[in-house]
């Protein structure tokens, strides 16, 4: 059966796909069978290759039992691996409780989103909070597949977002928060420094860079004291839904997928977008639906990079400047940027980029706590990061993967930017080694836990543990 992810840029058949309903079965079919190597599929709303397989591929969606309950004081759930995270917060609501952490959507399983260090705006990541992650792994370097809980240490720092490098994640202990209102509001700002600024009042807020008017708009947020949502939250919410959700994203897929219209596409932000945008005072309201989104309503892909906050400004005009110049503009390249242009040999794609794409999504800014995770985005000694989310819904995508790789390649290089594991993913293992400072020590942890690289797969192999399959075996 051929299996495909979310944004169907990835298609592959696995020889074998098991959706095993208790831990047991699994290591019966590790211990029996043992296959040559095995991955696991959740919701599939990865875009990099980390699911692909043409060996086992596991589903683990029985695996989704909830158990909330309460230790030393603290509210805890117990999650089956398989448990999608709008069934888990529907669960906690009616418990008075919710997550520490959301992305903005929530179609993905508990597993998938930790495992690649999923995030929201103003936390760490969810992968930062988990308690205890337990694995069907040949820990130990035993050449024997058993269950084992991972509960402190640097193990508990790898498990927290492991790729699926670490072995079969069953189940995962999360902390549990009680269930917040937040307040939301729209303001427009001319410059980043100002959109930065709301963060003191708003700190769970996101902001978007809008392409052609290259301002502004932040959509700030806070927790809010209040108790009862406000009168309009359910009105906010349909116009929400009408004209962001829907509306937005069909006059882009009008604009540049259908009709292919450069100047409809600058138009649709330097003079349409803009009016729709909810000016109204605050609106508050649960805070899972404040702070997630139907994204996936429509099928689209993204990169999305990572710098702290001293090379947010740099990193900003680089992409402004590199967009502008793909849509034609007259930009000028300082010889500091040629210089790391050629010694990271992209001088020559700057030709090939030149007046070929014209963006169309507005660019979303999170900000994420520093994670005490190995090896997640925001992982590391920074106080906080900022992700960057380039979009596309345009098809054939070769275009935008030019220029993302383009931006990529030379952030990575001159802002130490990381990309997010889940979303497209243009390095090469060259330049991830210079991303993460303990890879190393992910490594070692791997090879505790899986000493045959029975859980690994060609992009694992390649860009986290830089060796191809057959050097690996
Ligand atoms: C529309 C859309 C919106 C998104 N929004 C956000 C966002 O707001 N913030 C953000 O950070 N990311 C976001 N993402 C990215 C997404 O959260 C990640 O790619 C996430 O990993 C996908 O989870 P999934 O359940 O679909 O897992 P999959 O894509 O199926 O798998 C992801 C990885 O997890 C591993 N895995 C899954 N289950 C297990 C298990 N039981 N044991 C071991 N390994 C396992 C898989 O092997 C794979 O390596 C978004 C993606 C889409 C498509």
């Amino acid at each position: 059966m051929v299996v495909e992810n979310f944004g169907r840029n990835l298609r592959f058949e696995p020889s074998n796909i098991l959706s095993p309903k208790t831990s047991e079965q699994i290591i019966d079919y590790l211990n029996e069978q043992r296959p040559r190597q095995v991955r696991v599929i959740a919701s599939g709303h990865a875009w990099s290759p980390l699911i692909e397989t043409n060996s086992t591929l596991i589903d683990l969606e029985y695996m989704s039992e909830v158990n909330i309950y309460e230790e030393s004081g603290e509210s805890l759930v117990r999650v089956g691996a398989g448990c999608q995270i709008k069934r888990l917060i529907g669960i906690l609501n009616k418990a008075g409780l919710t997550l520490p952490s959301l992305g903005l959507i929530t179609e993905q399983t508990i597993a998938g989103a930790i495992s690649t260090g999923t995030h929201g705006s103003g936390k760490h990541s969810l992968s930062h909070y988990v308690k205890e992650v337990s694995l069907i792994s040949y820990h130990d370097q035993s050449d024997t597949a058993s269950l084992c809980r991972v509960t402190e240490g640097s193990d508990l720092e790898a498990a927290r977002c492991s790729l699926g490098c670490l072995g079969i994640i069953v189940e995962v202990v999360l902390p549990c928060v009680p269930q917040y209102m937040v307040s939301e509001k729209w303001s427009p700002c001319t410059t980043l420094s100002a959109a930065l600024d709301r963060e003191k009042d708003a700190p769970l807020q996101q902001f978007f860079l809008i392409p052609h008017r290259w301002t502004y708009f932040c959509q700030e947020r806070t927790v809010s004291k209040r108790t009862k949502r406000s009168l309009f939250a359910s009105i906010y919410q349909i116009y929400w839904f009408l004209f962001f959700d829907v509306g937005t994203h069909v006059g882009i897929l009008f604009a540049a997928r259908w009709m292919k219209s450069r100047k409809m596409v600058r138009f649709l932000y330097r003079r349409l977008i803009p009016l729709f945008v909810p000016r109204l005072g605050a609106v508050t309201d649960r805070s899972y639906r404040i702070m997630t989104m139907e994204h996936e309503m429509f099928r689209h892909l993204e990169l999305e990079l990572f710098v702290t906050r001293e090379h947010l400004h740099e990193t900003v005009e680089w992409i402004t400047k590199v967009l502008k110049f793909a849509d034609g503009e007259e930009v000028h390249f300082s010889d500091a940027e040629r210089i790391i242009l050629h010694k990271i040999d992209l001088e020559q794609s700057l030709t090939k980029i030149k007046n070929s794409y014209t963006h169309h999504y507005p660019i979303c800014f999170r900000r994420i706590l520093a994670d005490e995770t190995m090896i997640s985005m925001s992982s590391g000694d920074h106080e906080e990061w900022y992700s960057i989310s380039l979009i596309t819904y345009v098809e054939p995508r070769e275009r935008f993967f030019r220029i993302v790789t383009f931006l990529a390649k030379y952030l990575v290089e001159s802002q130490e930017a990381r990309i997010h594991w889940g979303k497209w993913f243009p390095l090469d293992s060259e330049q991830t080694e210079k991303c993460y400072s303990r890879l190393t020590e992910f490594h070692d942890v791997c090879q505790r836990y899986d000493r045959q690289g029975v859980f690994r797969n060609t992009f694992v192999n390649k860009v986290v543990f830089f060796k191809s399959d057959k050097q690996f075996k």
